[in-house]
């Protein structure tokens, strides 16, 4: 079959299985969306009463208390949504039941409330090795693929940003014991990341200490200016 043929074919093949099987939203199970505009609208914005650095919130909007001790190694760190109700779901979704699909969808919803960054690469927080197998793909790179198209950004590869060990799940540590799990978990390849600035990206932060980490690697190898993006903050 010819070039042309072949992509008939598969554009026929893919109308069909749309038919067969619509897209489901991933939170409310209406078909025809990955991820309905009702289920979006209900996004909680984080909005901009945050510590400048760490994007906490924080009421009066000056530097936090953890900030002015022991200053991030990223720039900036800016989270769009807080971490419940339709968005808690959609990560669920997105993370654990194969949903690489949303990877678009939430991206659009995080680049409507994030100012547009100036970068010269974007870098997702990689998966270890083995679970990235486990789950065939990284959630943080559906996001920060998408978010690369949207702001026409060079997206790195993988060997840009790798994780060099496995670390515990963060739930139930405290800040002090996160900072411990994650400390030398990450390197970064001088290559990809030397003299540039970056725009790091993860799905959840809670206490940034993932974020942290992965931002020193990307300092070590010579980034000059790193912004931390997140889908959501646990607040
Ligand atoms: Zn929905
Ligand atoms: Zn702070």
């Amino acid at each position: 079959m010819s070039n042309r043929t072949t992509e008939l074919v598969r554009q026929a093949l893919d109308k069909g299985l749309k038919l067969l099987f619509p897209p489901q939203c991933a939170t409310c199970g209406r078909l025809g969306w990955s991820l309905c505009p009702r289920c979006v609208a209900e996004f909680y914005e984080l909005g901009a009463r945050v510590c400048p650095i760490c994007g906490d919130l924080r009421e009066d909007r000056t530097v936090c208390p953890r900030c002015e001790v022991q200053r991030p190694h990223y720039d900036q760190l800016r989270s769009a949504f807080r971490f419940q109700g339709t968005l808690r779901d959609a990560t669920h979704a997105l993370k654990y039941e194969g949903r690489s699909d949303l990877g678009l969808s939430l991206a659009l919803a995080m680049a409507r409330v994030l100012p547009p960054i100036q970068a010269d690469l974007i870098v997702p927080i990689p998966l270890h090795q083995d679970r990235l197998v486990q789950r065939g793909y990284n959630q943080a790179e559906c996001l920060s693929q998408a978010l690369a198209d949207l702001w026409v950004l060079p997206h790195a590869d993988t060997d840009a940003l790798i994780r060099v060990r496995h670390t515990e799940t963060q739930v139930n540590l405290t800040f002090q014991e996160r900072q411990q799990n994650v400390a030398d978990a990450f390197s970064a390849s001088e290559d990809w990341v030397a003299n540039r600035s970056v725009i790091l990206v993860d799905d959840v932060s809670t206490t940034g200490a993932t974020l942290n980490e992965a931002a020193a690697a990307l300092r070590a190898a010579g980034a000059i200016q790193i912004f931390g993006i997140t889908l959501a903050r646990a607040v």
